[in-house]
């Protein structure tokens, strides 16, 4: 299999990085980074060495801290090996592992949401959600402005805003402080990986109608 990740632009932030690699990352972003990591050499090596320092302080705490019996105990526990997932997913098509992990193999159920754009939803909750997006080339995602950050990774085809271009692998990382417009480029339609913290605020009158309809 080719890899893209020469292709790679737009990578995960140091401290997103962080914070997955210490297992505090909200459920919705670390399926955005865990896919990401899955298609980029860069940020696999970067995460790897996030993993080693974060087991290295861990270490060093237990040896401070805590008796000799009890930190036998936490490192007797640390040795053993993470229970194995049931099922093991692989990339089909463009969805990489972690996504057809939150799909359970099945295709995304897509529906449609105005102007040729649909949506397939992972996961939702009060906290944020993550789904995946199908713009079509040349259609808009409505304009809209984040109350959480939004993390948007392309696995198909490509989008720009007025932040730049965004191709395959790219994560485009966006602040509560974006109103962004992102349209799908001409050609290929443009699937995406989005995550949010909050539900979205859309600026204009139209697409707040639909955002019943989009539960973001
Ligand atoms: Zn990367
Ligand atoms: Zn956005």
């Amino acid at each position: 299999m080719t890899t893209l990740s020469q292709d790679i632009n737009h990578h995960i932030s140091e401290p997103l990085l962080a914070a997955y690699a210490a297992g505090s990352l909200e459920s919705h972003y670390a399926l955005v980074v865990a896919a990401h990591v899955s298609m980029c050499d860069e940020c696999r090596a970067r995460l790897a060495a996030h993993e080693a320092a974060g087991a290295a302080v861990m270490e060093c705490s237990v040896s401070k801290n805590i008796s000799p019996r009890a930190k036998s105990d936490v490192m007797a526990m640390l040795d053993q090996p993470a229970p194995a997932p049931e099922v093991s997913y692989t990339r089909s098509g463009v969805f990489p592992a972690p996504v057809m992990a939150a799909l359970k193999g099945k295709p995304p159920k897509w529906k449609p949401v105005g102007f040729g754009v649909r949506q397939s939803i992972l996961h939702a909750d009060k906290s944020g959600s993550v789904r995946l997006l199908y713009i079509p080339g040349g259609e808009a995602v409505p304009e809209h402005g984040h109350r959480g950050i939004e993390l948007t990774l392309v696995l198909q085809g490509s989008f720009s805003d007025e932040t730049g271009r965004f191709g395959v692998g790219d994560v485009e990382i966006a602040g509560d402080d974006l109103d962004h417009a992102p349209i799908a480029d001409k050609g290929d339609a443009c699937i995406c990986l989005a995550a949010t913290g909050a539900p979205l605020r859309f600026t204009s009158l139209v697409p707040r109608i639909f955002q019943p309809i989009f539960r973001i």
